[in-house]
């Protein structure tokens, strides 16, 4: 049996997992598939712009293979967009990663280690940085900063 490929850490699910360009017919339409780390990759550092080195920090991965992954899928949307492809988002090896720290979905594969973020996660102050570790059950916006006052926002 092949060794399994380490799986990537994705912290969402895409709603849509594919995206049609209108006008042209199913049977004349191209794919281009990107896989869920792929679309997580572009998510983490092209949407909510985490730096490099935080965003592979948050999939568990090297750096050198964020950067691959974002490559890939920025190559693949521009070539969809280009070439008037359909962007199809799919499995590979994922696991999904909740704020609290569970499992939902699973692919291929198996994962080690522990999870990055323990349960509850971190409140930061937004105004001086300060932070704490969330308590259960309690949102970080109902907490106020206990150096400034402000209230503290979700790490
Ligand atoms: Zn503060």
């Amino acid at each position: 049996m092949p060794r399994p490929i380490r799986c990537r850490r994705i912290g969402f699910m895409p709603g849509v997992t594919y995206f049609k360009p209108t006008g042209i017919q199913l049977t004349n339409l191209q794919e281009s598939v990107l896989t869920f780390a792929e679309s997580e990759a572009i998510r983490l550092k092209d949407y909510l712009n985490v730096d490099q080195t935080k965003a592979a920090k948050k999939m568990r991965i090297s750096q050198p293979t964020f950067n691959r992954l974002l490559s890939s899928a920025r190559k693949k949307i521009a070539d969809a967009i280009v070439n008037g492809k359909a962007i199809k988002i799919q499995g590979g090896n994922y696991k999904m990663v909740t704020p609290r720290g569970r499992n939902f979905g699973r692919g291929r594969g198996r994962m080690g280690g522990p999870l990055a973020a323990g349960p509850g996660g971190v409140c930061k102050c937004p105004s001086c940085g300060y932070e704490e570790s969330q308590i259960r059950g309690q949102p970080c916006n109902q907490k106020k900063c206990p150096k400034c006052g402000t209230l503290m926002v979700r790490k």
